[in-house]
């Protein structure tokens, strides 16, 4: 049997190859993929700024949905045809974050789809362990949003948002959207700032409060829409210096900020604040498995508006054009690749 695999060559170039499809090994599952989102770090990948890692030979991809295609040897607990998720995470069962139970944050994880092979191809070999089964009648393309949706679950939950509280989710692009759609079903009053006019009316056509701190002073206009104490939890999800000072600068008195956002350099960060109001700050990263159940429990309750937040679906021979059209384009939320199945 023939796969087809996109493979990233480097140079923003992605080449479209046949591959001969390999049984999966002893506890693997051989997976049919249906669907992959493209992710900020695939965007990454493809501009270059991942090369060391990546290499020039490797099926990226990680936001999926598929369904089980084979069984490797003494592997129970799925059957074939099931649809499913991979939580694309591999740790190592040794270390001192495993063996505390952090195997989320395994000293020696393994990315898969950055580290190892990803979703964007037809037949994809993974550990079983990586599984989850998803719940009826729930839509394939919007099965492939769960993966970002546990990322947004985990936040909140480092965040321990608490009903009624205000929320400031600085960054509004698909991961800080989702964190807003669930820290407000946690019961939070969330507000995003955000510079992308787009971002920000899709924002507001969501029913959040919203600051453009191109226009105006986020730091004031938080205050503001607090009644003046700040807001209990802030999320930086921007990456950027800015985001960083409006983090603490909008923190309310024994505020909790949540660390989102993978800075690429250190960050100048207002510790004076952290003393003056006693604030909290948290790291988050992935999700543990209890992040992807809850996940697929809100993405079932419809918590997020799959039809408006997926912007794009493309065929996986489109998979170069998808990714060129995301670089610089501000309409789109969040893009996909359909890798197989009928066409919708
Ligand atoms: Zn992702
Ligand atoms: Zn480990």
């Amino acid at each position: 049997m023939i796969s087809q695999a996109a493979i990233y060559r480097g140079d923003k170039t992605f080449t479209l190859e046949q591959k001969q499809v390999v049984a999966p090994g002893p506890g693997e599952v051989q997976i049919k993929v249906a669907y992959c989102g493209i992710c900020g770090t695939d965007l990454h990948i493809y501009l270059g700024h991942m090369d060391k890692r990546v290499g020039f030979e490797r099926t990226i991809g990680h936001e999926m949905s598929g369904t089980v295609s084979a069984l490797g040897d003494g592997v129970s607990g799925f059957t074939i045809d099931q649809p499913i998720v991979v939580r694309p995470l591999d740790h190592c069962g040794d270390c001192p974050a495993c063996r505390a139970g952090h195997e989320h944050i395994c000293h020696n994880l393994k990315f898969i789809g950055i580290d190892t092979e990803g979703a964007f191809q037809e037949y994809w070999n993974v550990p079983v362990h990586t599984l989850h089964a998803l719940p009826d009648g729930l839509d394939l393309s919007h099965a492939a949003l769960i993966e970002p949706l546990a990322v947004a679950c985990h936040d909140v939950d480092r965040g321990r948002v608490a009903k009624d509280e205000d929320v400031l989710v600085i960054g509004g692009g698909p991961i800080g959207l989702l964190v807003a759609l669930v820290a407000r079903h946690a019961g939070g009053n969330v507000i995003i700032s955000e510079i992308s006019e787009n971002r920000l009316a899709y924002a507001a056509k969501l029913g959040f409060k919203t600051i453009n701190p191109k226009t105006e002073d986020a730091a004031d206009q938080a205050n503001a829409l607090t009644g003046g104490k700040g807001a209990d939890v802030v999320f930086e999800v921007s990456g950027t210096q800015p985001g960083v000072d409006l983090m603490t600068a909008a923190a309310s008195t024994r505020g909790r900020i949540v660390m989102v956002a993978i800075h690429a350099s250190k960050p100048a960060i207002d510790m004076f604040q952290f003393f003056w109001r006693e604030l909290e700050l948290f790291g988050a990263r992935v999700y543990r498995p209890e992040d992807y159940d809850r996940a697929m429990k809100l993405l079932s309750e419809g918590v997020v508006d799959c039809n408006s937040f997926i912007t794009d679906i493309k065929p996986l021979a489109d998979i170069q054009g998808a990714f060129e059209a995301l670089t610089g384009n501000p309409s789109a939320i969040k893009s996909m690749i359909k890798i197989s199945g009928e066409t919708a």
